[in-house]
């Protein structure tokens, strides 16, 4: 299926409700919206859903904004939504004159007592409708009583069809639905209308959401057509679980980025994990967005829930640090006061598991250290000094040093070469010394191979 069923620009959204942390479920919608509308050269919008003002906060929000920053996706324009109250106000008046917007008095007590006794006589626990059948004399009178309605979206009771971009065609018959609470008794929206006027007012053309929503579409598309607007394509995302299998949770603070982002994992591996994990395309580190933009395909994404493990993402970061160009990972070795330029970089990326550990090869090439020196290597590593080359030193001056160490020594393989890297490096294992050394510099190879601090 193509991204968009109509010839319009292209504009999709993002819509958390800043209520917590961001996780990486809510990553792959974010992307998903983001990454369609890049590669069509569409716009991308954030919108705050934080009509709720007891659970919103504006450092969420701000959180939120952070995290799409971290991830390479800032939006083209941020909208909140309790800046608009006053349009879905006037879309409830408008409904209300349709007489598609009824006030019900029912309390909560009242209404899961009703629910109870469908349940007992095997029936769904569906609203009844009885508020339409007051007449305004009851009206007056409950609101004598002091009561004060909410106002429910009166449904047509018909099959609400659309053509899913993940899920393919979808039919839900209305009738099986409540006629959804679409303003509180207190005046507040729930985020049902303010979401379709919003997607109306700033002209969406598709909506990418968690598969959690499915009920919701049918609700939306009866309100897009009530409100006489263009109803915009929809694709419902499987969800992300943690390993377990259980949800994930912005409340309890699963996997949100920001926690990811300290643990040092890497944006990139993040958003391919997030994107890519269940869905027919294999998991794979991506050297930049415009990579994974071209890997989204919302007919491979998979119909059943996605486990997200944290263990793949180390892997995952790891494999995209290999691949990093030095472009991507400049201004971050800078701003680390790591200098050695692209040679440096290439030099160790391969040995990377978090982009911190650049910082420790580059104190080992140039930050004053001791080599480690078993006492039985000592006098072959003294010739070793001795036999160094002069500087400008190169890619091949390895291996042009080792030949004749080699040649002098009678050493060979691990015996020549094991502890030239202890003396030199004081590890095990690491980058290859042929890119190291011309880095080192002579002066510090040289002391450090004599046992000193070099
Ligand atoms: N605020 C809703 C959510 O976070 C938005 C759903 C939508 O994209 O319409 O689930």
């Amino acid at each position: 299926m193509s991204d968009f069923p109509r010839n319009a620009a292209p504009v999709l959204r993002f819509a958390p409700s800043p209520t917590g942390l961001i996780h990486v479920g809510n990553a792959r919608t974010a992307l998903l919206n983001a990454l369609i509308a890049r590669r069509s050269g569409g716009t991308f919008i954030l919108r705050f859903d934080d009509t709720d003002a007891a659970r919103s906060r504006a450092e969420y929000a701000d959180a939120i904004a952070a995290d799409l920053g971290w991830l390479g996706i800032a939006p083209d324009i941020t909208v909140r939504q309790s800046d608009r109250i006053a349009d879905y106000a006037a879309a409830a008046e408008r409904l209300k004159a349709m007489g598609r917007l009824y006030p019900a008095y029912e309390s909560e007590e009242e209404l899961d007592l009703k629910r109870g006794l469908q349940r007992a006589r095997g029936l769904p626990p569906v609203y009844d409708r009885a508020a339409l059948a007051l007449t305004p004399q009851d009206r007056a009178r409950l609101e004598a009583e002091g009561r004060r309605p909410h106002w429910r979206f009166r449904l047509e009771h018909r099959v609400v069809a659309w053509d899913d971009g993940v899920r393919g065609p979808q039919q839900v018959d209305t009738s099986t639905l409540s006629d959804p609470v679409l303003v509180r008794a207190d005046g507040s929206f729930l985020y049902t209308l303010p979401s379709v006027v919003d997607d109306l007012a700033l002209g969406v053309t598709q909506v990418i959401r968690g598969e959690d929503h499915v009920t919701n579409t049918a609700v939306q598309i009866e309100i897009f057509a009530a409100l006489g607007g263009p109803v915009p394509g929809f694709a419902h995302h499987n969800l992300l679980t943690l390993p377990s299998g259980e949800g994930l949770s912005k409340r309890l603070g699963h996997l949100s980025l920001s926690a990811l982002r300290e643990a040092g994992q890497e944006a990139l591996a993040v958003a391919a994990l997030s994107v890519l994990v269940g869905t027919s395309h294999a998991v794979e580190p991506v050297a930049d967005l415009h990579a994974l933009a071209a890997m989204v395909d919302l007919a491979a994404i998979s119909r059943a829930p996605a486990r997200f493990d944290p263990a793949d993402l180390d892997a995952l970061t790891a494999r995209t640090l290999h691949i990093m160009p030095f472009s991507a990972a400049a201004a971050r070795l800078e701003a680390a006061g790591i200098e050695g330029g692209e040679a440096f970089w290439l030099a160790v990326r391969a040995n990377l598991s978090r982009f911190d550990d650049a910082r420790g090869w580059w104190e080992i090439v140039a930050a004053p250290q001791a080599g480690v020196i078993a006492e039985d290597d000592r006098a072959f590593l003294t010739e070793a000094a001795n036999l160094l080359p002069a500087e400008p030193w190169d890619g091949a001056t390895w291996k042009a040093w080792t030949s004749a160490v080699k040649a002098a020594t009678g050493r060979s393989g691990r015996g020549l070469f094991h502890p030239l890297r202890l003396a030199l490096t004081s590890r095990e294992t690491g980058p290859e010394l042929a890119a190291l050394l011309p880095l080192m510099g002579r002066a510090r190879a040289e002391e450090r191979l004599r046992g000193g601090v070099g």
